[in-house]
Parts: structure tokens; sequence; C-alpha cells
């Protein structure tokens, strides 16, 4: 039987790991181990055809010494309680990361958005804010999108959110819609966020961009996104894999001579699917699902989900793979990440690497507060800006001490949140 991996048990590994190399008491990793606040609660929907479904759903903080609260809520048929709380975890530890004045929280609902109507959907986000009101909020906790919900999730959840508390607060949850107190470059911040460290990383490797070939697994926002500033800079994409909603299986586009991103953009859905008939046409080669990590490129991006790189997959990664560049959160097994570090693959961990949707979700909150919305380049520039900060830290710590580069991240990110809640007098 495939071995199975516990997402939670995965977040702690990794903490405990950096933890007691820094020797941070046992106050301190007993609070920081798990998370502080943990909901779960039903949601009834009237479905379009009368009947009433009952949905499981959570909010879980996992620290606050830092700030509010931050992260996104996912809606996934698969969800559980462990990778909310995991997810949590590393949310706490990438907003340290970039340095923001922001703590960890996550939320999921066990749902699947492509078999359910637009009607459907609304009264799922507006019943999951009417159990967890008096929960969140601007200064308590602020979610925003993540796998598979956007900006109109977001804004029926503020909407019942304000109809509730009969006031505006349009810094209770990020990601809204530009126009509706949504900032320009939140779409592109993640995506773009990645790329950004994933320059960094090349030019300290003294590898110009534009000889270099990527594999990207996943075609959502994120994906498409670092897909794209990747080929502006020059890089060639070879290979994309995704979800296809119609055959209910993944597969993985090639194209040797170099994926256009905006072409397969056109041709997906808004959950990341490409039709497969139309990239037949447009000249792409049809590959099984994770043929994308068995491509000879010199960077592979996970873009998709948790535990894809395991083991069993390794050996299928190919000796010229230089870079592994985790745009999804924990794509990586702990016993796959001993070895790809043992290979000596540059690792661009998920909290740095990912980290611009966040940082950007906190532009879209200082901008909220102002009432005073900036212009994209701006909103880019600084996003850039933090970006670079943030890997160049972590890769200077990392060589400095000779670390691996996740463990260079945690050691920057724990001793941040420890130094708060020591401070704040909690252990
Ligand atoms: N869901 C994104 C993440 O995993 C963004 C979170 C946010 O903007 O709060 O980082």
């Amino acid at each position: 039987m495939a071995q199975t991996y516990n997402p939670f048990e995965n977040a702690q590994a990794q903490f405990d790991k950096v933890a007691d190399m820094l020797q941070v008491d046992e106050g301190a990793k007993a609070l920081l181990r798990q998370p502080m606040q943990e909901l779960r609660f039903t949601i009834p929907v009237k479905m379009d055809d009368g009947t009433v479904k009952v949905f499981n759903a959570f909010r879980i903080k996992h620290n606050s010494a830092r700030g509010p609260a931050k992260g996104g809520i996912r809606f996934h048929p698969h969800e559980t309680v462990d990778t909310v709380r995991a997810l949590s975890m590393w949310m706490t530890w990438k907003c340290a990361v970039v340095d923001i004045p922001l703590g960890g929280a996550k939320g999921g609902i066990i749902c699947d958005p492509r078999t359910m109507s637009q009607g459907e959907q609304e009264r799922l986000c507006r019943g999951y804010i009417r159990q967890l009101w008096s929960q969140v909020g601007p200064t308590l906790d602020v979610p925003a999108p993540d796998v598979m919900t956007n900006g109109q999730h977001m804004m029926w959840m503020l909407d019942e959110y304000e109809t509730i508390t009969g006031q505006r607060y349009p810094g209770m949850i990020t990601g809204k819609p530009v126009g509706l107190g949504g900032s320009l470059g939140r779409t592109e911040a993640t995506g773009f966020g990645v790329v950004y460290c994933l320059r960094e990383c090349l030019k300290n490797m003294q590898l110009p961009i534009e000889t270099t070939t990527a594999s990207i697994q996943g075609f959502g926002n994120v994906a498409e996104y670092a897909a794209r500033l990747y080929t502006q800079l020059g890089g060639k994409l070879i290979a994309v894999s995704c979800w296809n909603n119609t055959d209910k299986v993944a597969y993985t586009f090639r194209k040797l001579t170099g994926c256009d991103p905006e072409e397969l953009a056109a041709i997906k859905d808004k959950f990341g699917s490409i039709d497969k008939e139309k990239a037949i046409a447009l000249g792409y080669e049809v590959l099984e699902g994770d043929a994308w990590l068995s491509q000879d490129v010199d960077i592979l991006i996970p873009a998709a989900l948790e535990n894809q790189i395991t083991p069993a997959v390794l050996p299928k990664i190919s000796q010229q793979v230089k870079v592994l560049c985790e745009a999804a959160n924990g794509p990586t097994t702990p016993d796959a990440d001993a070895q790809i570090r043992e290979r000596g693959i540059m690792l661009i961990p998920d909290f740095l690497c990912n980290a611009g949707g966040v940082t950007c979700s906190y532009f879209e909150q200082v901008q909220c507060n102002m009432n005073y919305f900036w212009p994209k380049d701006e909103v880019l520039q600084k996003l850039e800006a933090a970006m670079t900060k943030a890997f160049q830290d972590v890769y200077d710590l990392a060589q400095e001490k000779q670390l691996y580069m996740r463990d260079a991240a945690y050691v920057i990110s724990i001793n941040r949140v420890v130094n708060a809640v020591k401070t704040r007098g909690w252990v």
C-alpha cells in the first residue's frame, strides 16, 4: 500500500528539528508546535434541488503573537483537519519570514465547488461566516483565498460579516476584487513572488534565467502567474501538469519548444483545468499526470497540493534538475526532503517561495485602512523588494551557517516568533 503522509506531522517534524537546533525552551516549543485555537463546525446549505447538505468546516489559528492571524480558506473535497493545522502553522512562519506584522491561521471547507452552482457556493460562504464571524475580523483573524476560492467567495464572506456587524470593515478579508477593496497585483502576487525568489536564487547560482528550462505542476492562479513571469524573463517552460476536470485525471501538457502560459490560460477553466483537445490543437503533447517531474529541466516548480514529492517519485527526477521551487504549501514529504538535500538540489522552501500572496494581502489591508489604493506598479515594486530581501536573508544565512535552505528559513521565522511570544510574556 502506498505510504500516506500527514501534513501536520510533517510541519511539526520540520519545526521540532530547528527548534531543537536553536535550543528553544520547552515552554515556547510546546506552544508553537500546535495551533492556539481550533474551530470545527458544520454548515447546512439549501441546495438548488431543495435538499439540505451539511458541510464540515474549519478555522484554525496557529499563532497571533506578531499580529492578527492571517491565512486563506480552502475548498477541497479531501480537506482534513490535519492539513488545515499544518497550513495554519506554515502561515505563521510565512508571515514571519517576510517580516510582516501578522500571525498564522487557515480555514477549510470539505466541498467540491466544481460541482456546486454559484447560488450554492454563496450560501456556503455566508454560512461559514455566520458560524465564524465573532472569531474573525481586521484586528483578530483575516481570511483570504486559497485552493479553489477566489475574490467572489471573499466578497460574499465580507458582505455576510458586514451585514451581521452592521459596519463596513474592508480589512476583514483580503483577496477581494479590485474596486471593492482589493489590491491591484493581488492576483499575480503569489506566482510573481515565486519567480522573484527564483530569479534571486539563479543569480546566486550564476545561472542566467534565459538559459534555464522548467516544468510546473498545477495551472491554478499561483502556477499561471509564476509561468507568465518566468517565461517573460526568458525562461523556457517545457511542461505543465494539471487536473483535467472532464476526464478526472491529471495530464502533463508538454511543448519542447516552450509552452506559452498566455495561450494555456486562454484554454483553462477557472479551477486551472486545461482543455485537452484545445491543447492538442495548439501543438501540445499530452502525457501522464506525473510526467512533469521526469522532464530533463533545470527547475521543478510544484504549484499544486501537498505531498507530491515523495521517495517513490524521486528516482524519476532528472539528474539535470538543479532547483526545486516549492510554490505549493508542503509539496515535499520529510523523507523525500532529506534526499533532495543529499542530491544537492537547491531548494526554495514553500513558506518563503509562496509568501508573495500574503505579502500582497498585507498591502491590501494597509490600503484598506487608509482607504487609499496604490497603482499596480507601486504594489509590485513593494512586493518585489520584500520578496528579494526575504530570499536573500535566507540564502545568506544558509551560506553562512551551511544550512539547508528550509532550515535557514525556519531559523529566521522561529527566532522572530519566539521573540514575540517571549516579549509578550506568554512563555
Ligand atoms: N492562501 C495564501 C497562502 O497560502 C494567501 C494567504 C493570505 O493572503 O492571507 O499563502
